[in-house]
């Protein structure tokens, strides 16, 4: 698949309203997923927080973040068929008895003007907006989808979203891919310990 072949459910062909209601969930990974991050994500936490220099970096991954499993469908330009790859990527390590993301302050993110482009995205997440199904799962979990009322976002601007989303997936995989799946080649500042764990 290429950005440009993603598909709008009709759901959201009109667009819709949407404005956080702030239930924190989706900072719980709603109870089973995960947050995910990439390097741009990890840096400009870091420069909000004032985290300066290589071994703080490498602290601050260590506290905040976790080598999760990812996949993405890749076909190679020219070929008949693509297929799966299944890879390892960053996600925030959650805190506490309800599994929280660390800069969640009384239902509240703290780190709100820098927080990752999956928190920014939401609910436009490419699978949610090309599936009516997966958008109507997540309804049951967040509080903004079951109100819809607030920010009107049209169907361009929702696809706008979910095509950013997947052109990030696609450039991390295709630099994972070049330095062959080596997340400690392509996140230097990440511990060796963290992929054992
Ligand atoms: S789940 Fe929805 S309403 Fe709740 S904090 Fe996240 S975006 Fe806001
Ligand atoms: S960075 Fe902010 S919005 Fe994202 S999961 Fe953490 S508390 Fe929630």
């Amino acid at each position: 698949m290429t950005s440009t072949e993603i598909k709008i459910s009709k759901n959201l062909e009109n667009g819709i309203e949407f404005t956080c209601q702030m239930c924190g969930n989706c900072c719980r990974g709603f109870d089973e997923g995960e947050v995910y991050l990439y390097k741009e994500d990890i840096l400009r936490l870091a420069k909000f927080l004032n985290i300066k220099g290589a071994n703080a970096l490498k602290n601050f991954a260590k506290k905040y973040a976790k080598i999760i499993n990812d996949s993405f469908f890749w076909k190679e330009p020219g070929a008949q068929r693509g297929k799966t790859y299944r890879f390892k990527t960053l996600g925030f390590r959650f805190t506490g008895k309800d599994e929280h993301c660390h800069f969640l302050k009384d239902n509240i993110c703290s780190v709100h003007e820098a927080r990752p482009f999956q928190c920014r995205s939401f609910p436009f997440w490419q699978m949610m907006v090309s599936s009516r199904k997966n958008f109507e799962g997540y309804t049951k979990k967040c509080k903004g989808l079951q109100v819809l009322k607030g920010k009107s976002y049209t169907k361009e601007e929702i696809l706008n979203w979910a095509k950013k989303e997947y052109e990030i997936e696609k450039k991390f995989f295709l630099e994972m891919k070049q330095n062959k799946f080596n997340i400690l080649k392509v996140y230097p500042f990440l511990s060796k310990e963290m992929l054992e764990e």
